[in-house]
């Protein structure tokens, strides 16, 4: 109906062109006219000059179309709540559970658990927010803007001991299960068990694909008993894939995660590392962020994103962005 309503639209700017011709082509005649006196009454043009480029210039019509068509749907998220009057962004959730044993149908209280940490995490509301060493506080993100809700849970019974990362949990036909609408909605496989990996996740370039969301196996997912990967943050770092964050080391020694508040570092880093730690890269020897979420520190030892991450990861969800899709309907 809006497409409908904005294609009527950008017609009738097409029909008034000639009008708007005629308009100029007066108003030519009249300055020549009325040279050298002042101005009597406000006129501005630039509205019918505009009407005749856009008649004249194809490519400029297609970028005006998508301009007001991506205006209007951040009007429409607006009005509808799917982003709030700070801009903050909804994204509602699907949580897939896959499960072969009663202990791997996790429960509603941890999928909630998970839910709660990742709202806490992303709103710069975390527990350990106060473990920020003062050199980083100055580039903490705070609050990043971008909150989950709980949409719904899937839960499936499936005869598959152990996943490989290779999707097949994302399909019906391979005995997991399909995504639920990925271009309106963050899907999460929770799966029993995926050898020695945690989780991972598709970027945005996969933003809407019937593999797009993060995998998460269940013993790491939410607040559980399985320390040092007990606090959900887990998912909190493939969240940050799905948004558009790399490792904070570049997945290179001394490689760019295209951030500009994360000093260069060497390598990943395990554990609980004691501040500060030192990088050398490129001749100079930097304190390195490995509390960053984007690291592979224990849950206990990340608890931060930085401003510069908040921007990449707003640029993905806000109106223009790759996944301006996940609002709540
Ligand atoms: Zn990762």
């Amino acid at each position: 109906m809006k497409k409908l309503l904005f294609g009527a639209f950008a017609l009738s700017m097409l029909a008034a062109c000639n009008a708007g011709e005629d308009h100029l082509l007066n108003q030519e005649q009249t300055d020549d006219l009325t040279s050298g006196s002042s101005v009597t009454q406000r006129v501005c043009p630039s509205e019918d000059i505009r009407k005749e480029a856009l008649a004249n210039n194809p490519d400029l019509m297609a970028r005006f179309v998508d301009n007001e068509s991506k205006t209007e749907k951040f009007i429409d998220d607006l009005k509808m709540g799917r982003v709030l009057a700070d801009g903050t962004v909804e994204i509602p959730v699907v949580v897939n559970v896959l499960y072969r044993t009663a202990a791997e149908n996790i429960s509603d209280a941890q999928i909630a658990s998970q839910i709660a940490t990742l709202n806490n995490d992303f709103g710069g509301t975390n527990s350990d927010v106060n473990k920020i060493p003062s050199e980083f506080a100055s580039v903490a993100a705070g609050d990043t803007k971008i909150k989950f809700r709980l949409d719904r849970v899937i839960r499936k019974s499936t005869t598959v001991r152990s996943w490989r990362t290779n999707d097949a949990m994302k399909k019906t036909s391979s005995k997991g299960q399909d995504a639920f609408k990925p271009a309106n909605y963050f899907n999460i496989w929770v799966v029993g068990d995926m050898g020695g990996v945690l989780g991972y996740a598709t970027f945005p370039e996969s933003a809407g694909l019937w593999n797009d969301g993060v995998v998460i196996a269940g013993k790491y997912f939410g607040t559980t008993a399985n320390a040092p990967y007990n606090l959900g943050r887990t998912a909190t770092h493939e969240v940050g894939h799905y948004l558009n964050l790399r490792h904070i080391w570049g997945d290179g020694n001394c490689a760019t995660d295209y951030v500009d508040d994360t000093p260069t570092q060497q390598d990943k880093n395990f554990g609980k590392p004691t501040y500060p730690q030192y990088d050398l890269c490129g001749g100079v020897n930097r304190s390195i962020q490995f509390m960053n979420y984007m690291d592979y520190v224990d849950d206990a030892a990340m608890y931060m994103f930085s401003a510069g991450q908040k921007s990449r990861m707003q640029a993905i969800t806000n109106a223009s962005g790759a996944r301006s899709g996940l609002r709540i309907y």
